[in-house]
């Protein structure tokens, strides 16, 4: 049985980029009909949509020389439109700085929250005891935690620029978790949020929190907030100032400008066409309809589905981490499997309309933090004009989902459930007629996050670096990946089976030399 150089589990954007960089050692195994994973897309009807809404959006040159080599032209860059529905209203993202519309109260609360969360309550002192302690209104309840807008107390400006996005993924997870700024380093240690729920109304105050950020991240990630910590934020996404704030409440906010406001899409053939960008430059094999049933470490084999047997040297991976666990079967230890059991994630089913009228909407992405059966629309039609046949115009309805929040209803019920909420929202009108509805799932869409994330991930990743696998990918190294990481996850897993063939070259090399040492010493211990 011929053993193969390199195997790569997975052809998604990790898979393909890993495969690529590899080059000509490489075996890439693909469970479906089609590269691109997550970043597949299906026609229909003249529609094209993807497996939830995916945008172009990176500022590493690297990924640009990548999307070049991919796409060259087919590439169509806007400026984002990205918009909240909330109270019967649109309000620009970032819903803290973009209040302008909403109703005067909830401004109100917003801003008060945000000031609070700064200074500490501005509610009148209390005379009965005379102490003159005001006590902050909000969960935090220290009082002074954080500075709100990206500069200190003292006005220096924190290292989260005003107005940078370094990741404008239209999946609403950054976004939707936007901190205000970061607290100086004596109030961190007093303050430093212990989770999720925490941040939130320490960060932004109780008026957004209870407005925007904790109903959109309960609806999103459907586990309770207090369960996630903290790290993945990445203080990535700062808000305007206190000032800026205001301003956005009393005026319409202009669109967002710059260079993180871009984001590209392919032209034609949707994200598929960026994926399948990769096929002519594959220089290894690549078997599609091929599914991985079984792994041995042990004897460093790969079975398929059809009980083909595949010996390996060395093996990327970048199919979920709990998958690859359970494949292994009784080689993984029972704490290995512990670890595997304890990885939470979150899973998606896009409901697809194809409306019969064009230019619905202007906008790119909207998120529903309130009743809706889905959290957020990705508006595809608007991604390029190539997703819609003459006339229509696509929609893509995102709806999360795990054992915390189960689905409401399946099949031609959600589908129903989905236009009927469209309805209620306004985007679609009564008599708008809907030429095409299908679905798709995604059982592993978000990494949760939760407080044992990383312990368990490094517990089975070290595992498994032991047995020379390399984990590449968000499902696999269990992250917050978008596309463009998994380009440079894969290229990074390219680089380490680099450095495991050389070690192996190495250790061939001194094997003579070893075995040369030992027999001149049994010569002089005979002699
Ligand atoms: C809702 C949502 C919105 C997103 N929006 C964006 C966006 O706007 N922009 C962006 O850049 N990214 C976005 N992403 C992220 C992007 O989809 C992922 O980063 C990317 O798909 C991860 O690539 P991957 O190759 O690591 O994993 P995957 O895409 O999951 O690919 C893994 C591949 O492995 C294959 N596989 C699994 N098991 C086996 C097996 N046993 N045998 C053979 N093959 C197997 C799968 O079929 C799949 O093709 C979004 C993700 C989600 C969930």
């Amino acid at each position: 049985m011929a053993k193969h150089d390199t195997i790569v589990i997975g052809a998604g954007p990790t898979g393909l980029s890993a495969a690529y960089h590899i080059g000509a050692p490489s075996l890439l195994l693909e469970q479906h009909d089609r590269v691109g994973g997550w970043c597949r897309s299906i026609e229909e009807g003249g529609f094209t949509f993807d497996y939830a809404g995916h945008i172009m959006f990176s500022n590493d040159p690297y990924v640009h020389e990548l999307y070049e080599m991919l796409v060259g032209d087919n590439v169509h860059w806007q400026m984002r439109e990205a918009w909240i529905y909330s109270k019967d209203t649109y309000t620009r993202y970032p819903f803290q700085g973009s209040l302008y519309g909403l109703p005067p109260e909830v401004i109100q609360e917003c801003i008060v929250g945000a000031i609070e969360a700064r200074y500490g309550s501005i509610a009148p002192a209390p005379s009965a005891n005379g102490n003159g302690n005001g006590k902050a209104a909000h969960a935090n309840g220290n009082g002074n935690a954080h500075h709100a807008n990206g500069k200190s107390h003292h006005g220096a400006k924190c290292n989260c620029d005003s107005g940078v996005v370094d990741d404008c993924c239209a999946d609403g997870v950054l976004e939707a978790t936007a901190p205000l700024g970061h607290p100086t380093p004596a109030q961190s240690a007093s303050s430093e949020p212990k989770n999720f729920e925490e941040f939130i109304y320490k960060v932004w105050g109780a008026g957004i929190a209870k407005h925007f950020a904790v109903p959109y991240n309960k609806k999103l990630w459907t586990v309770p907030l207090s369960e996630m910590e903290t790290s993945w934020l990445g203080g990535r996404v700062p808000l305007p100032d206190l000032g800026e704030m205001i301003s956005g409440a009393l005026h319409p906010t202009p669109p967002p400008m710059g260079p993180n406001a871009r984001f590209g899409y392919v032209l034609k053939g949707g994200f598929q066409a960026l994926m399948d960008g990769f096929l002519p430059h594959l220089k290894g094999n690549l078997r599609l309809n091929t599914r991985v049933d079984r792994i041995s470490l042990a004897d460093r084999r790969v079975w398929l589905a059809d009980g083909t047997c595949l010996p390996y040297r060395y093996l990327v991976s970048t199919m979920p981490l709990p998958v690859f666990v359970r494949l292994l079967g009784e080689e993984a230890p029972p704490g290995i499997v512990e670890a595997s059991a304890g990885l939470k994630h979150v899973s998606v089913r896009c409901v697809n309309l194809g409306v019969g009228r064009a230019n619905v909407t202007d906008k790119h992405w909207i998120y529903y933090p309130e009743d809706s059966v889905f959290h957020r629309i990705f508006v595809q039609g608007n991604a390029s004009p190539h997703c819609n046949p003459p006339g229509g115009f696509g929609l893509t309805c995102e709806i999360s989902y795990s054992e915390h929040k189960p689905l409401p209803c399946d099949g031609d019920a959600l589908i129903r459930r989905c236009i009927e909420d469209c309805r209620k929202v306004g985007i679609i009108r009564e008599d708008d007629p809907i030429w095409v509805a299908n679905q798709c799932d995604l059982p592993y869409a978000y990494v949760v996050y939760d407080h044992a994330r990383e312990r368990n991930v490094s517990t089975i990743r070290s595992w498994l670096t032991q047995h020379d696998v390399v984990l590449a990918g968000r499902y696999s190294e269990w992250a917050y990946y978008n596309s463009d990481h998994a380009f440079l996850a894969g290229r990074t897993a390219a680089q380490t089976v680099e450095a495991l063939r050389q070690r192996d070259r190495q250790r061939q090399q001194q094997l003579p030399s070893v075995a040369a040492r030992r027999s001149s010493a049994m010569e002089e211990l005979r002699a």
